[in-house]
Formats: structure tokens, C-alpha cells, sequence
């Protein structure tokens, strides 16, 4: 694939004499697939050009898609200015990341008010299509593409794209999370690890680095990178190219070429391979396949652009802070994002809240005087596991492991709601894992007793399984029995896995609930919807469960049907169902 620089300036437009060879325009790229695909990415003001360029045959039948980081105004300014947006017969797809109040076509439309401008997007005579993202994967014709959050006070996505064997990832605006590993004072860790993760191996690294390291000090919390530090990331990520970008606007094109000199000149002492450029305005890059395989993310099977809306009503934060002011800033940000805060005095009271509903994220203040924060934090884990997002609120951040993110102080009201957004977004939008059944440990060792788990399969078993497909006329079936971790299927008719992780498992809400259980399409299902067994194979649309238990009380597992197609409610006879799954138990207890 090849990427044409369009725009290299962060912040606001600088033409001029200082930035004749490095450019003035904001940030804007062109990328081009071997077999044709367009994907913009970033609409600064070098957006125009572009524009323009794509024009000069007429501009008629343009087809494209365009990448939105966020939505500041260096990356969104050439919007109303793209001249394929005014022709008839053109078709676009912009994508950005979901706001939790405001669709990102709202957004886009709000620079474009009478009082700003005098077009608004509906009369742009193109089809435009508006895609809100989350956190993800998903595909656009032959490129795949997985985003990710960055650290910026605007909510901001990071694409990573995939695509003629290459990888090319995009990173502004970016400032790293920890401030230690941003002045290199500490290796990679946490969130910033996570980052690399996201850039491992790639074959082009375009990247924020607006400052230089002696600059940042006095720019922490504004968002953005030091150029040594993405040269650092570079190399910690096995990167082969790096390319800087989002140029601060008071950089002149000679300042620019000794920022890049003193860096060649650092990796040359380290012996390291890695390329380091500065992007110019007009300056394109063929991106060639460097033979590393792409590292495989562990969010990849969640869908960007789920079909379902996130669940957010009646979330809420629980907050632990002792400072007053702290506390007053953080309740108005929960606010403004359209969610509650609960301010909790003791871990007991925390006890109590939980129980009754659990929170989406908590924030905890390190300086709190008791240990009540601690011992919040030991009540979350305890009932949400190991993944809960837990923000903490300091000073400067910390050695410890059970955090997952910080937010230093001061910070601003935008960092906090920004911070507060993604974890509550990535929260909402993946797939709600059954519970565990309070009777887990008695209800396994019934299971056990059985001697079932991994038998080979048994025509007793199959031919109730192959009788419940042609009954309910749904493609799958499956007697499935819910272990310690994994969901395993002593029969299953037209799927060919054996096992699933207990976290995807649907039977896993069954065996909780210990009632049957029917879901007409997954995808209108907030539980579901972003299932890895929905986004991926066997790709459910349809289930039903009844649940299988014992003599003794203990609920091992279900008799279900699945189906890749919605189904209606009425198709499925309970009675029928439940005749087959007594006579699976029947079975068992033979
Ligand atoms: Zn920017
Ligand atoms: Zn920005």
C-alpha cells in the first residue's frame, strides 16, 4: 500500500517561509491499496488538496472511506472544504470514535453551523454514511482495521491498518500514560505496554511528536508525544518505520531537520535498524510487507462498528476521593458524561452498592487517609475479577499492579471525562459474562462424577441432537456441559469445535440462571452482541438452552439450539425441548 502525506502540522495551519518543505497544512493522509481502495485518514486542512486532486477528472463516481482520530479541529478542519462531498453519485463512509451522547456525524455538523459556515452536511450532495467506532476490529473492503484509544483530552482512536501483506499504524493524538516512561525515567508497562502492543511489528509507524523531550515538561497532560520518546516506542515495538507528524507550529523546517539528525544519530549508536523521518507535505511512502507477522491483538474479536447501541443507561462510577476540590471536579466530569457518581465513604457502603448494582468504573483517590480505598478495591475485584477498570487519582503515579490507569493531578475537566468515556465505553460494549452459580463447587463435582467430560461422542447422545435439529429446523445442536472454564459438548450436530472458553458461553447463563433460555438475535442483545462466538464462528444469531440438572439440584449444562439466522418465538416449543432434555438426563443417569 502507499500513503501520501497531505497535511503534517498539529494544532492549527502554518504556512509560511518557516514551513516550506515540511508543510503547513494539518494533518490529512491519503492511503491507496494495490487494488485501488482509498482510506483517508484525517481530515486537517491538507484535506483540501486532496480534495482537489481527487477531482481533476471531473470528480464524478468517487468512492472512499475516511478514518477520523478525533474530532479537534486540526483533524476535521478540511471537512467542509473536500470537494467530493459536493457531488452527486459519490459515495463516503467516514468513520470516528462514538461519543457517549453525540453521534459523530453531530459532531462533524457542529463546525458546520450557520454561525461558522454556510453549508450545512445535508446539503452535501454525496452519500455520506457516518460510522461511530469503539474499541476494535473490523474491515474495509481489502484493508483490515483494528483501533484502539489513545491518551488525549478528546476521546481518540488509534488505527492500526492491515493490508497488501504491510502494516501501517496511526497514532495522534497520543501523549503516553505514564509520565516515567515518557521522560524514560521506566521501561514500558500497563496501558503504555499496551500501546506498543497495539504497534507491534508494524512496517510504518506514523506517529504524534509534537515536542521535543526538553519541551514536555511544561506540556504534560496536553496530549502529546516528545519525538524521543516515539523513536523509543519505535524500537521497543519492533517498528521498521517511523514517521513523526503532528508538527508543532512553531517548528521551523530547519529545527525539524536537526530534531531528525540528533535521533538518526541516537539509533545509530544503538545499532538499531529502525527508519525515523520526518512527514512532509507531499511526500508518499510505498509500505512494503517487512515478512513480521501482526502481532494479534486481544481485542480483535470485538466489532468497531457494533450494530448494538453500548449499554448505558443507569451507569455509574463509584468514586473514592478525599480531597473536596478533586471530588467536585470528578462528580461534574461523570456528569457531563451523561452518567451517575456515587461518592463512597467506606468499603462497607461499597459492599452494599455493589451488591445491588455494579458499577461501570471506579475512581479512587491514592492519598485516601484509611485503607477504605484499598479495601474498595479488594470488594470490586472480588466481585467483577481482575479486568475491573480501576482509575486511581494521584499526584504522580505509582508502583501498583492493581491500577488501571491513573489520572494525575491536576488534570482538566476534558482528560477526565475523556479517560472516564473509554473506560466506560470499552465496559459497555463487550459481551456480559455469565456469573458463577453459588453452588459452583458442588455443581462441578456432580459433573465430574458423571465421567463425561471429554468421552468420545456417543450415538445415544447424537441422535438426540440430530432429532432436535430437524424438529425445531434450526443447522445446529448441541448437549453441552458447562466445566470449570470451558463449556464442552458431549454432542454437537453442525458445528466442529469441542469446546468454547466458559467466559463466550451462552449455556453458562443457563446453568446460572437454572431456566431456560432464548435469544431471537444476538446482535439486538446487549448480553450477546459482542460475543466472540456472535462476531466470529460459529457467528450465533439465534440460541435456545434448557437447562440439564441433576437429581441432586446441580445444573451441569444445557440441550441447545443455535441457528446463524434471527429466529421468531413462537417456533420454538418449550415442551418439545424440555422432553428431549429430560431424556438426556435420562441418559446420563443410566
Ligand atoms: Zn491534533
Ligand atoms: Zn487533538
Amino acid at each position: 500500500m502507499q500513503i501520501q502525506f497531505w497535511g503534517t502540522r498539529g494544532s492549527i495551519p502554518k504556512p509560511g517561509p518557516t514551513t516550506i518543505r515540511y508543510g503547513g497544512n494539518t494533518l490529512c493522509h491519503e492511503l491507496r491499496t494495490a487494488r485501488g481502495t482509498l482510506v483517508i485518514i484525517d481530515c486537517g486542512t491538507g484535506l483540501h488538496g486532496l480534495g482537489l486532486k481527487l477531482s481533476s477528472g471531473g470528480g464524478r463516481g468517487l468512492a472512499g472511506h475516511i478514518l477520523i482520530s478525533h474530532t479537534h479541529w486540526d483533524h476535521i478542519q478540511g471537512v467542509p472544504f473536500f470537494a467530493p462531498f459536493f457531488v452527486p453519485g459519490n459515495k463516503w463512509d467516514i468513520y470516528g470514535p462514538k461519543g457517549l451522547n453525540q453521534s459523530l456525524r453531530d459532531t462533524l455538523a457542529g463546525q458546520m453551523q450557520h454561525t461558522y459556515f454556510p453549508i450545512t452536511p445535508d446539503e452535501f450532495g454525496a452519500s455520506i454514511r457516518y460510522h461511530d467506532l469503539l474499541e476494535g476490529m473490523f474491515e474495509i473492503d481489502d484493508v483490515r482495521v483494528r483501533t484502539q484509544y489513545l491518551n488525549h483530552p478528546a476521546l481518540t482512536l488509534g488505527y492500526r491498518l492491515e493490508a497488501d501483506g504491510a502494516t501501517a499504524v496511526y497514532c495522534c493524538d497520543h501523549e503516553p500514560f505514564s509520565r516515567d516512561v515518557a521522560e524514560g525515567h521506566r521501561e514500558f508497562f500497563g496501558l503504555d505496554q499496551q500501546h506498543a502492543d497495539f504497534i507491534d511489528g508494524a512496517d510504518l509507524l506514523i506517529h504524534d511528536a509534537q515536542y521535543t523531550a526538553a519541551e514536555y515538561p511544561s506540556k504534560v497532560g496536553w496530549g502529546h508525544s516528545s519525538t524521543e520518546f516515539v523513536v523509543k516506542l519505535a524500537q521497543h515495538a519492533n517498528v521498521k518505520q517511523v514517521v513523526l507528524t503532528h508538527h508543532d507550529p512553531l517548528r521551523t523546517d530547519e529545527a525539524l531537520d536537526g530534531i531528525v539528525e540528533k535521533l538518526r544519530d541516537g539509533l545509530r549508536v544503538d545499532h538499531s535498524a529502525v527508519l525515523v523521518s520526518a512527514a512532509a507535505e507531499g511526500k508518499a511512502i510505498e509500505v512494503k510487507s517487512s515478512g513480521i507477522l501482526p502481532s494479534r491483538s486481544s481485542r480483535e474479536e470485538f466489532s468497531a462498528t457494533t450494530s448494538v447501541k453500548p449499554a448505558l443507561s443507569n451507569r455509574w462510577v463509584l468514586i473514592k476521593v478525599a480531597d473536596v476540590k478533586v471530588a467536585t471536579a470528578l462528580d461534574e466530569a461523570v456528569h457531563a458524561e451523561g452518567l451517575r457518581a456515587t461518592f463512597c465513604s467506606s468499603s462497607d457502603m461499597a459492599r452494599k452498592l455493589i451488591a445491588k448494582d455494579l458499577p461501570s468504573l471506579a475512581i479512587i483517590d491514592h492519598a485516601v487517609a484509611d485503607d477504605s480505598g484499598e479495601e474498595i478495591l479488594d470488594v470490586l475485584r472480588a466481585t467483577k475479577g481482575g479486568e475491573f477498570p480501576v482509575v486511581m487519582v494521584a499526584a504522580r503515579e505509582h508502583e501498583e499492579r492493581r491500577v488501571t490507569d491513573w489520572l494525575t493531578t491536576p488534570f482538566t475537566q476534558s482528560y477526565a471525562r475523556t479517560k472516564i468515556r473509554a473506560w466506560v465505553l470499552r465496559e459497555a460494549c463487550r459481551w456480559i459474562r455469565a456469573p458463577i452459580p453459588r453452588d459452583e463447587p458442588a455443581r462441578l463435582t456432580s459433573l465430574r462424577a458423571l465421567n463425561l467430560l471429554d468421552t468420545e461422542p456417543e450415538e445415544r447422545f447424537d441422535r438426540i441432537t440430530r432429532l432436535a435439529i430437524a424438529l425445531f429446523n434450526v443447522p445446529m445442536a448441541t448437549i453441552t456441559l458447562v466445566d470449570e472454564s470451558r463449556q464442552w459438548f458431549k454432542s454437537c450436530q453442525g458445528t466442529a469445535g469441542r469446546e468454547d472458553p466458559r467466559d463466550a458461553s451462552f449455556c453458562a447463563h443457563v446453568v446460572y440462571n437454572r431456566e431456560p433460555m432464548i435469544v431471537v438475535d444476538t446482535l439486538n442483545d446487549e448480553r450477546f452482541a459482542d460475543n466472540p462466538l456472535v462476531l466470529g464462528g460459529p457467528r450465533i444469531r439465534f440460541y435456545a438452552g434448557y437447562p440439564l440438572t441433576l437429581d441432586d439440584g446441580g445444573c451441569i449444562g444445557t440441550l441447545c439450539l443455535l441457528d446463524t439466522r434471527p429466529h421468531t418465538l413462537k417456533e420454538i416449543d418449550f415442551e418439545q425441548l424440555r422432553d428431549l432434555a429430560l431424556i438426556v438426563m435420562e441418559q446420563f443417569q443410566a
